[in-house]
């Protein structure tokens, strides 16, 4: 036996009995789709992920693409792998049929991602990367940019980055220095230095279109400058086949703790006279535009989080039930046989804790994922506009929640694992140190969390806020209508009540106080915000799987949904709890960290 990299039920139920994703072939561009097709693509994403990329997760993670000066060199399995993704169309899954898409819903797509994420997380960067540029290009370039790019990209003969990070802006992207100068053709040329940039240069593909943004000369200063080209590795011909190298040169690749199949680059642009850059809309838009490209990247960030969580979850739960050592203390008897670690309580609350994290972040990034679809393909307008208003409010946390608490789950998969979870034997380290990132990229924890709170919460009269309180509300009323899980919905009651109360003293706090001192506990915000909507989305878990236990399901499915009503109570009762902590220092607007003086430490 072998550690399965998901589970497969679990994914089954959040799809079809928590989403009910079988529903969405009633909107037309899902016509041809049936929970047939859905299963049909699960398989094939888990077929690709157990050849290709199980087999070579070490690989990928000891040989990890080198520079020789002039070319990137990577291992051979990762362009197997590769180009097994892209044969099977899982680079743009969801895409339109006229650029060779499957249309597929976002949902079942991102489920069917999970198998290749789980496989191998981090060759999943390269199409996701792939994906969301197209999908930008879609949506802000010209016609003649979406015929020119998004087709390729999408069947993933192009690949695309996206190119924000300076040496000088990383979060701040209102110090972006690289500069473009409109050519007398129209097009632009683009100088300067980009860092980190994930999949910047390799071989897995003809060509590698960037999305660089850039500040046009005599531009204002700060945001409002910024504007977004394409800036293509190679030119392209008349007829669209691949020509000239454009000035875009590798001058370095960053070496990393995890994610080595990924290329992160140091690219230069333009080291002579510029590189052929075209603007997508118009000149000192780019960050809005870009907006695009980062929120759909938010939401995959989230996903690998939570993805990497579940697939270590599995290995320690495997690990668990096979490795014996020690015996129980109430057992008396020396001489009897070791029990596997599993019958120890506490390594159940370390298999149990991974559970109820990762299972409830990946239930939140469907559920973004779903107001991702929502918000063009629902059937109505009123629908439309409450799914792009809830994604918005809630995209901080569907980045940040699942990245921590997935890496967290990581780090207790090590811990099950003891000595031996350590060493890279097993590979739970490797997820661990896959993960790590997730927490980074994309904006760090910290800024989103400013994000959250800054802005997030007040806009708009806070109808991001309200609107998500009403439907966590909605769910409490459901829990009291069919008079069941009344402990937890009168727990999340409590913490919405919290959540208000504290939500209330902080923005009148942040009119009348130091606003760098009321926002310098705002990762405690975040981190609070994110337990009750994980605690609202075990509910939603729970109220399932309570109607499927009234119906007496086979054996199989009532250990299932028993193990489900489990992890909730464990949210509940062992997480859950630790808001009211954190909601002390934050209505306290404890100004510990913000008095701890530089030159104390
Ligand atoms: C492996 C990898 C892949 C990446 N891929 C890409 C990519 O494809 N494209 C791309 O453009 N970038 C990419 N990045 C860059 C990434 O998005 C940045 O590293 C990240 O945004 C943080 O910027 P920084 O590293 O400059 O850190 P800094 O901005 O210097 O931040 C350092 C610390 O200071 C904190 N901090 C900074 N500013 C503030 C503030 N105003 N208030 C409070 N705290 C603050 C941060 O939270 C962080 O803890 C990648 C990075 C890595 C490591």
């Amino acid at each position: 036996m072998t550690a399965p990299i998901l589970n497969n039920r679990d994914l089954e139920f959040m799809l079809y009995e928590l989403f009910d994703a079988e529903s969405l072939n009633k909107r037309p561009r899902y016509a041809d789709h049936n929970k047939e097709t859905y299963t049909a693509t699960l398989n094939t994403a888990k077929a690709i992920a157990e050849k290709y990329l199980v087999p070579t997760r070490s690989i990928m993670d000891t040989n990890q693409p080198t520079f020789d000066g002039e070319k990137v060199l990577m291992t051979p399995e990762i362009k197997i792998a590769y180009d097994a993704i892209v044969e099977s169309g899982f680079v743009a899954p969801t895409a339109d049929y006229e650029f060779g898409g499957m249309q597929l819903p976002p949902i079942v797509a991102n489920a069917a991602n999970a198998y290749l994420a789980a496989g191998g997380s981090t060759l999943m960067g390269y199409t996701g990367l792939t994906l969301a540029n197209a999908n930008l290009i879609q949506a802000h370039g010209s016609e003649e940019q979406i015929k020119t790019w998004v087709e390729p990209l999408m069947s993933g003969r192009f690949s695309g980055t996206m190119a924000l990070t300076e040496p000088g802006a990383g979060s701040g992207l209102a110090d972006i220095v690289t500069s473009a100068v409109q050519a007398n053709d129209g097009t632009y040329r683009v100088s300067g230095s980009k860092i980190f940039i994930s999949c910047g240069d390799h071989d897995l593909t003809e060509n590698i279109v960037h999305l660089v943004l850039a500040r046009v000369k005599g531009a204002p200063k700060g945001v409002k400058g910024i504007s977004l080209f394409i800036v293509p590795k190679f030119l392209l011909n008349e007829d669209g086949s691949v020509g000239e190298r454009n000035e875009v040169a590798l001058s370095g690749l960053f070496h990393k703790m995890g994610g080595k199949a990924q290329t992160s680059t140091a690219l230069s642009f333009g080291e002579q006279d510029g590189a052929i850059a075209y603007l997508v809309g118009e000149e000192n838009k780019g960050l809005s535009y870009m907006f695009h490209m980062m929120n759909e990247a938010r939401i995959l960030v989230g996903t690998g989080g939570a993805i990497g969580g579940l697939t270590g979850f599995q290995y320690s739960l495997y690990y668990a039930k096979e490795r014996p050592q020690g015996r129980l203390l109430s057992c008396k008897d020396p001489l009897s046989p070791a029990v596997n670690i599993i019958e120890h309580a506490d390594v159940r609350r370390m298999l149990l804790a991974q559970k109820a994290y990762t299972e409830g972040a990946y239930a939140l990034c469907l559920y973004g994922t779903q107001l991702y679809d929502d918000e063009t393909t629902a059937p109505t307008v009123e629908e439309r506009e409450k799914a792009s208003l809830l994604l918005d409010f809630l995209t901080p946390m569907i980045k940040t929640w699942p990245s921590e608490y997935g890496t967290e789950a990581n780090s207790l998969a090590i811990q099950v694992l003891g000595g031996y979870g350590y060493i890279n034997e097993h590979p739970v380290e490797q997820m661990y140190r896959d993960n790590r990132l997730n927490t980074i990229h994309e904006g760090t924890t910290g800024i989103q969390s400013l994000d959250l709170l800054g802005r997030k919460v007040p806009m708009n009269n806070m109808a991001g806020y309200n609107a998500f309180i009403a439907e966590m509300q909605n769910t409490i009323t459901t829990a009291q209508e069919r008079g069941v899980l009344s402990e937890y919905s009168e727990s999340l009651s409590k913490a919405i009540e919290t959540l208000q109360s504290t939500t209330t003293k902080l923005l009148t706090a942040m009119m009348t106080d130091n606003i760098d001192k009321v926002m310098s506990n705002s990762v405690k915000y975040l981190e609070l915000f994110g337990h009750i909507v994980i605690a609202w989305l075990w509910l939603k878990q729970g109220l399932v799987a309570t109607a499927a236990l009234e119906k007496q399901p086979h054996e199989s499915d009532d250990k299932f949904y028993r193990g489900k009503l489990q992890a909730m109570q464990y949210f509940y009762r062992c997480e859950l709890v630790d808001i009211e902590g954190w909601a002390k220092i934050l209505s306290d607007i404890d100004s510990t960290s913000y008095d701890m003086q530089v030159d104390w430490f």
